[in-house]
């Protein structure tokens, strides 16, 4: 039923518990895997302060750690990790996790129900409320 999954890492608790979920989905329906963490450009204002040189090395910054993300949740994932693909994107979360569902033509997303945003007492964050309003496909919500 689930032949690819795509799962949305942000290297926040309740993304390690959707990675759990993801790998055992994956494992029931024998799908393959996407994996992908999604990079925001730096603000104009803030990134005007900083000059040329330091932006590009905060991008690279942020570029790496994206990898290294990338890295430990397939490493997270277990031995479905062997059909799991992996994939940085740039720009807006929800928008290119939304875009990813239509490039890989995914049938399952996988995420937390919040992130690493700092307003605990909400339900859901920002980015999972808008992949669950427009997605096409159906969206795990993980706890
Ligand atoms: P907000 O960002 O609105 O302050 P939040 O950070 O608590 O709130 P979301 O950003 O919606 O909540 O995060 C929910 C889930 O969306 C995360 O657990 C993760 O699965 C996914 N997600 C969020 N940001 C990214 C990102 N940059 N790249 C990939 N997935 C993301
Ligand atoms: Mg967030």
């Amino acid at each position: 039923m689930f032949d690819t999954i795509l799962l949305a890492v942000d290297g926040s608790e309740h993304a390690l518990r959707a990675t759990a979920a993801a790998a055992e989905m994956a494992r029931k329906h024998q799908s393959r895997l996407w994996v992908v963490t999604v990079v925001s450009p730096l603000p104009g204002t803030y990134a005007a302060g900083l000059g040329a040189d330091n932006v590009t090395k905060l991008e690279n910054f942020q570029q790496e750690q994206a990898q290294e993300l990338l890295e430990q949740t397939k490493a997270n994932l277990g031995e479905v990790a062997a059909h799991a693909q992996t994939e940085v994107l740039h720009g807006t979360p929800a928008e290119m996790i939304l875009q990813a569902v239509e490039t890989y033509q995914a049938d399952l997303v996988v995420m937390g129900s919040r992130g690493l945003g700092r307003l605990g007492g909400l339900l859901l964050g920002s980015q999972s409320q808008r992949v669950i309003q427009h997605a096409n496909c159906p969206v795990l919500l993980v706890k």
